[in-house]
C-alpha cells in the first residue's frame, strides 16, 4: 500500500489536516486495514467518538495486560454500549506470563527498568505486533504535549519497528482542547482521571500526578522520562528496543 519513502511525501501535506480529515484519509485510504488502537485514555475516547461518526463500522483493538485498573474495564464496557462497537481484545501469551512471573515475581517491573521493559514486551508489544501483521496502518491517541518521548511524533509517520504506517491524528492538540472535546460531546472517560491521573496504563504502573508535574509523570515514576515508553512507541525516530533481560 504505502512504502516507507512514499509516506513521507504524503505525511507532509496532510500535517496540516483536521483530525476528521486524517481519519477521512485513512479510512478512504486503507479501508479495513487501518485499526483503531485504544487503551480508553481521553484522546482514545475522542478518536472513537470521532471515527464512529466519520465512517461506518470502525475497527477497534486494546491491549489487556491482564493488569489494568477496574476503571478502564468499566469504561471498556461503556464505551462498547455507547457507540454499539465490538472492541476486539489482544491478550498477552499465557505461558510467557507465566514464566515470567514464575522466574521475577509478580512485580518485576519495579525491580529495574530491564524488567519493567520485558514485562511490557510480554504483556503489551508481543500482543500488539502479532495483531498488526497483517495490518497497513494503525491509529492512535498520540500527542506531541504528553511529554519528551512524544514531542516530534508526526500525524503520519512510518512506524520502523511494525513496518505500517502510523496515523496520530490529535499529535497537534493540547490537553485542554481534548478536554473541551470530551466534555461538548459528552464522551465518557476514565473515573481515574478525576482522581489526578493524567495518563493511565496499568494499575501498578499509573499514579496520579501532582501539580505542575508533566502528563505522563504518573506511569513508571520510579523512572526517568527518557524511558517512560513501553516499547510500543518510536522515540525520536529511532527504534526504541526493549531491553533482553537474562532468561
Ligand atoms: Fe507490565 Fe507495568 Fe508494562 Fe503493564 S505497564 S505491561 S504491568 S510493566
Amino acid at each position: 500500500m504505502f512504502t516507507r519513502d512514499e509516506i513521507k511525501e504524503t505525511a507532509t501535506a496532510l500535517e496540516e489536516k483536521t483530525a476528521e480529515e486524517i481519519l477521512q484519509w485513512a479510512h478512504t485510504t486503507f479501508h479495513r486495514k487501518a485499526v483503531i488502537a485504544t487503551s480508553f485514555g481521553l484522546e482514545d475516547q475522542a478518536i472513537t467518538q470521532m471515527a464512529c461518526q466519520t465512517f461506518s463500522n470502525p475497527i477497534f483493538f486494546t491491549l489487556d495486560t491482564g493488569r489494568l485498573p477496574q476503571a478502564t474495564y468499566d469504561l471498556m464496557q461503556t464505551t462498547r454500549e455507547r457507540y454499539h462497537i465490538n472492541i476486539e481484545i489482544c491478550f498477552p501469551e499465557a505461558q510467557e506470563v507465566a514464566e515470567m512471573v514464575e522466574k521475577y515475581g509478580p512485580n518485576l517491573f519495579y525491580q529495574s527498568v530491564d524488567l519493567r521493559r520485558r514485562c511490557c514486551e510480554v504483556r503489551k508489544v508481543n500482543p500488539l505486533k502479532k495483531y498488526l501483521k497483517d495490518k497497513a496502518a494503525w491509529i492512535v491517541g498520540l500527542r506531541r504535549e504528553q511529554g519528551i518521548t512524544r514531542n516530534n511524533i508526526k500525524k503520519v509517520e512510518w512506524d520502523e519497528s511494525l513496518n505500517i504506517v502510523k496515523i496520530a491524528p490529535l499529535a497537534d492538540w493540547s490537553q485542554e482542547r481534548t478536554w473541551d472535546y470530551i466534555n461538548k460531546n459528552k464522551i465518557p472517560y476514565n473515573k481515574l482521571h478525576d482522581q489526578g491521573y493524567t495518563s493511565i496504563g496499568c494499575s501498578p504502573c499509573t499514579r496520579a500526578i501532582k501539580p505542575g508535574e508533566d502528563l505522563r509523570a504518573g506511569r513508571w515514576w520510579w523512572e526517568n522520562p527518557e524511558n517512560k515508553e513501553c516499547g510500543i512507541h518510536i522515540v525520536d525516530g529511532k527504534v526504541k528496543r526493549v531491553a533482553k533481560v537474562n532468561q
